[in-house]
């Protein structure tokens, strides 16, 4: 019997009852955009519509490879509508141009990839014990709820919305309050792409209000969370109370290793990169150096020549490196940690100021920043500033390096660069990191699975994983009895 295609028609979902939540252009303290603010009493909407979308449509029960036809679409008209879309995410976040196209086309990949995963969303026949077929079978949960931060809109949401939609769930979003534009526009272009209404639902609302209401509310099955660590840790502990699954992507301090025999050119590309790039505001910024102590000084002293050198400047103007920081409330933030390791004793190589003067005095950008000269147990070496400020220590052989590299509650990412692949080897094994890149840095696709160990998550978002995070398995049996079952 054919099956039909899914009605269009369930209750659109709820627009957020409460005021405007703006937009500010943290490049120049413009208005970005103003959307509806959703508060605590509109998660029982967007709950109820979640599932009623999953209950009078077919989604669930779709030919995978129909599901797999709207996903392709999503991500065919996120990749037509790249640039506009980039442009508001460059006026939402302050990002450079090109990361916003990058993130806008990693959002696409992400639903192309899904699209293709999801038919591989197959079961298993297991080997039987007796008089049975048996067979382990993956089920979505229903509605889930994902919860997104500021630092990659639209590329974080689509890691969560693609792989739970491609799995069969609803899911409701909040994305952050400071970036609150993306995420409409990709409900906009999900609907245009054919998804049922319903099935993605999206709250504009605060963390505190919204987000929380939301995580405890009875009728969201699984969380998904990407965010700070100890957003993450209350999170969790209601996950807990409430006996529902949560995935969680959380904060790092990840090492960035440079060993004597390394490439310096390729190193010194790679560490700048990996802590500057985003202003720093990415979970595997490489924010700690180890630098072996043979080639520290001279290491070092270039680095800081590089960072001096960089160029911050306004997100539109193709030269630029380094953009603004998300807010001048998080500005604030990455200064106080700088006034820290300064009254902690670190000598300030380079940086450690907000620009005064022109364009940039308008927008809350802080100068790329590099201390030493600090133990690994300060809270600079230890805590997560997410901003553009790296901190560099020497250190002396492998047991050294692995003892402060691991020295953290963090365990994201870690970069090495040597020489040596049988070193590289010991120490990728070593670490402690959900990702290590070796000769290379922030490398990531959407094959792969991502994800932290300790502090810095639970489960693995991307890759043929990342389709599981959203399903359950129920296990059938079919009964072969050619007699009746006995008590004995
Ligand atoms: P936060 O933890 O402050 O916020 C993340 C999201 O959670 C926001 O949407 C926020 O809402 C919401 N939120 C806040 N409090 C609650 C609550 N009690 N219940 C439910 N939701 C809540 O993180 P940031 O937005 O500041 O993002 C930066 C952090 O994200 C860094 O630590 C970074 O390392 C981490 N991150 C991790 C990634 C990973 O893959 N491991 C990737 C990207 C970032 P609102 O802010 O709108 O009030």
């Amino acid at each position: 019997m054919p099956i039909p295609e899914p009605p269009r028609f369930c209750p659109p979902a709820p627009a957020g009852a409460g005021p405007f939540l703006l937009s500010i252009n943290p490049a120049d303290g413009s208005q970005a955009g103003r959307v509806a603010q959703a508060r605590a009493a509109d998660v029982d909407g967007a709950v109820a519509h979640a599932w009623q979308a999953v209950r009078c449509q077919p989604w669930r029960d779709l030919r995978l490879d129909r599901r797999a036809d709207v996903l392709y679409e999503i991500g065919r008209l996120l990749r037509a509508e790249r640039e506009p879309l980039a442009r508001l995410q460059m006026a939402d976040s302050g990002k450079p141009w090109k990361e916003c196209l990058h993130m806008v086309d990693s959002a696409a990949g992400s639903f192309r990839y899904y699209a293709a995963v999801c038919e591989t969303l197959q079961g298993e026949i297991t080997p039987a014990r007796g008089e049975y077929f048996s067979m382990a079978i993956a089920e979505p949960f229903g509605v889930i709820a994902a919860i997104t931060p500021w630092n990659s809109p639209i590329m974080n949401e689509a890691q969560k919305v693609a792989p739970a939609l491609a799995a069969g769930n609803a899911v409701v979003l909040k994305p952050s309050e400071e970036t609150p534009q993306l995420a409409l526009e990709l409900l906009r272009v999900c609907h245009q792409a054919g998804l049922p209404q319903g099935l993605l639902q999206v709250l504009n609302g605060s963390g505190e209000e919204v987000g929380a209401a939301l995580v405890r509310h009875p009728g969201v099955r699984m969380l998904s969370f990407t965010g700070g660590t100890e957003t993450g840790r209350a999170i969790a502990a209601v996950a807990g109370q409430r006996l529902i699954p949560v995935g969680l992507e959380l904060g790092g301090k990840s090492p960035h290793i440079v060993c004597a025999d390394a490439d310096r050119e390729a190193a010194l590309a790679g560490v700048l990169s990996g802590i500057f790039g985003s202003a720093g505001q990415s979970c595997v910024a490489g924010s700690r150096l180890f630098v072996e102590r043979t080639i520290y000084a001279e290491f070092v002293a270039a680095l800081a020549q590089r960072t001096r050198a960089l160029r911050v400047g306004l997100p539109d103007d193709p030269g630029t490196q380094v953009g603004p920081l998300i807010s001048w409330q998080h500005r604030d933030k990455v200064a106080g940690y700088v006034e820290l390791g300064r009254r902690e004793g670190a000598r300030v190589l380079a940086g450690g100021y907000a620009p005064e003067q022109g364009a940039l005095a308008r927008g809350a950008f802080y100068m790329p920043t590099l201390l030493d000269g600090l133990p690994a147990q300060a809270r600079v070496c230890q805590e997560e500033i997410f901003g553009p400020v790296l901190v560099a220590l020497p250190f002396d052989g492998e047991d050294d390096l692995i003892e402060q590299a691991n020295g953290t509650a963090f365990g994201l990412a870690a970069g090495i660069w040597t020489g040596s692949y049988p070193r590289a080897w010991r120490l990728a094994r070593a670490l402690e990191a959900g990702s290590v890149w070796i000769n290379t840095y922030k490398q990531s696709h959407i094959a792969t699975p991502f994800g932290g160990f300790k502090d810095s998550g639970i489960g693995r978002e991307k890759g043929l994983q990342g389709l599981r995070l959203y399903s359950q398995n129920k296990s059938i049996y079919w009964g072969l009895h050619t007699q009746p079952l006995s008590l004995g």
